[in-house]
């Protein structure tokens, strides 16, 4: 681990390096055409001057129109990937980056859905190559906060299969065999647990002016039950319509064996300041900061101490990864839909993605996403809470995340 002092002259050097060489307003990407074999001598200075990143993940998506190849970085990425393009491969370089053992073997695992390369280069870049058949074009950004490497890949249109019924003057002798027809259209419906937190003898959080979490949460599952339910598509249950008390086990066990494909639980967060407000979506994982850790033990219903070793809870029979990945999009789909909805009506305070070890999303085998609505501990949020219209319009939210989130599932389960 380098000093403080290091990082910060590292961090200068990149700096100065960069704006004297690339100056790009807004720390926009810089996409530098590739000619020969040269390496840019610069490539080397940076190289040596801030701390590598790495890749410590890869995950592919198949959405409607696109595949999305994400890759999740450690810190983000400097100088900016470069492009290269050959007769038969697109590469992406991207300078100053390390790959993870795990990154290489899921790339080139059976359930990764395309093929890629991924190599360590002697200037210390990692080059990602793609072949171009099949693809038509493509496009690729950096994004922080998460840091990670986007690129979107639009496949060729498939060659269109016309079938034309023979003119009716044509004997039949000479038509020859009949087209084969397209295969037929399988659509599965999906099924979505959504599990309303607390019920019966436990309120879950209380407000001051006595609102109850239980009733809250209870009243915005019922809503977005019901717009669901409006999709044909969908097939929705959920842990709780009434206020009963239900163990977290049950419930995970509840979507487990109904064989839901996404779970959604729905809490209203509390804190002892007063002043705090705001949304945060979850997904299961190491707590990303201590109220993180704090929020888990509390829905979890255990002391703070029990739940400090998630990571030993997760390597006990290995979470498995795509699960994982799944429940990141998901809670991102998700929370970007929901704020960006919210935010026409409110103001709303977005913290963002995080992970914790709460129970019910460790146990559910599916995707599964947490989302602490709001502050019930605040007053501001307490009043919103207690209306029916905020209610609907947070369970609209969610809706529309869900539906962004699957529908290119459905598209691919075609
Ligand atoms: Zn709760």
């Amino acid at each position: 681990m380098p000093s403080t002092r290091m990082i910060s002259l590292y961090s200068c050097i990149g700096m100065l390096v960069l704006s004297a060489s690339f100056p790009l307003p807004g720390g926009a990407t810089e996409v530098r055409p590739f000619s020969g074999n040269e390496t840019h001598p610069l490539i080397h200075l940076i190289a040596q001057s801030p701390p590598p990143t790495s890749i410590r993940n890869i995950r592919a998506l198949r959405h409607k129109q696109y595949t999305r190849v994400v890759l999740d970085l450690t810190r983000p990425i400097h100088p900016a990937p470069q492009e290269h393009q050959t007769a038969t491969t697109f590469q992406l370089e991207l300078p100053n980056t390390q790959l993870d053992k795990s990154t290489v073997a899921k790339s080139t695992g059976d359930s990764f859905p395309l093929q890629l390369d991924l190599s360590t280069t002697s200037s210390g870049s990692i080059l990602l190559t793609l072949p171009i058949g099949g693809w038509k074009h493509y496009k690729w950004y950096v994004l922080n906060n998460p840091a990670r490497v986007v690129l979107d890949l639009y496949p060729m249109a498939e060659a269109a299969v016309v079938i034309k019924a023979p003119p009716s003057s044509t004997p039949a002798s000479q038509v020859g065999p009949p087209p084969t027809p397209p295969p037929p259209i399988i659509k599965k419906d999906l099924v979505i647990v959504i599990d309303p937190g607390h019920g019966g003898k436990d309120p879950g959080a209380l407000g001051r002016k006595g609102t109850r979490e239980k009733d809250v949460v209870l009243h915005i599952a019922n809503h977005l039950r019901d717009l669901l339910a409006k999709e044909g598509s969908t097939k929705v249950f959920m842990t709780r319509e009434t206020d009963v008390f239900i163990e977290l086990e049950d419930r995970a066990t509840f979507a487990n064996t109904r064989k839901a494909d996404l779970f959604v639980s729905i809490h209203i967060n509390s804190h002892p300041q007063a002043s705090v407000k705001g949304m945060e979506l979850y997904h299961f994982g190491e707590a990303s900061d201590p109220r993180a850790l704090a929020v888990a033990a509390r829905e979890n219903g255990t002391p703070l101490e029990k739940n400090a070793a998630p990571w030993q809870f997760i390597l006990a029979d290995k979470l498995n990864d795509k699960k994982i990945d799944d429940s990141r999009e998901l809670a991102w789909t998700t929370k970007n839909s929901l704020v960006k909805f919210l935010d026409a009506f409110y103001k709303i305070k977005d913290h963002g993605i995080k992970t914790a070890p709460f129970f019910v999303l460790r146990m559910t085998t599916m995707p599964a996403i947490l989302a602490e609505i709001a502050f019930i501990s605040n007053s501001t949020e307490e009043k919103l809470l207690q209306s029916s219209t905020y209610q609907k319009r947070v369970a609209e939210g969610i809706f529309n995340g869900l539906q962004s989130y699957i529908t290119p599932l459905q598209t691919a389960s075609r």
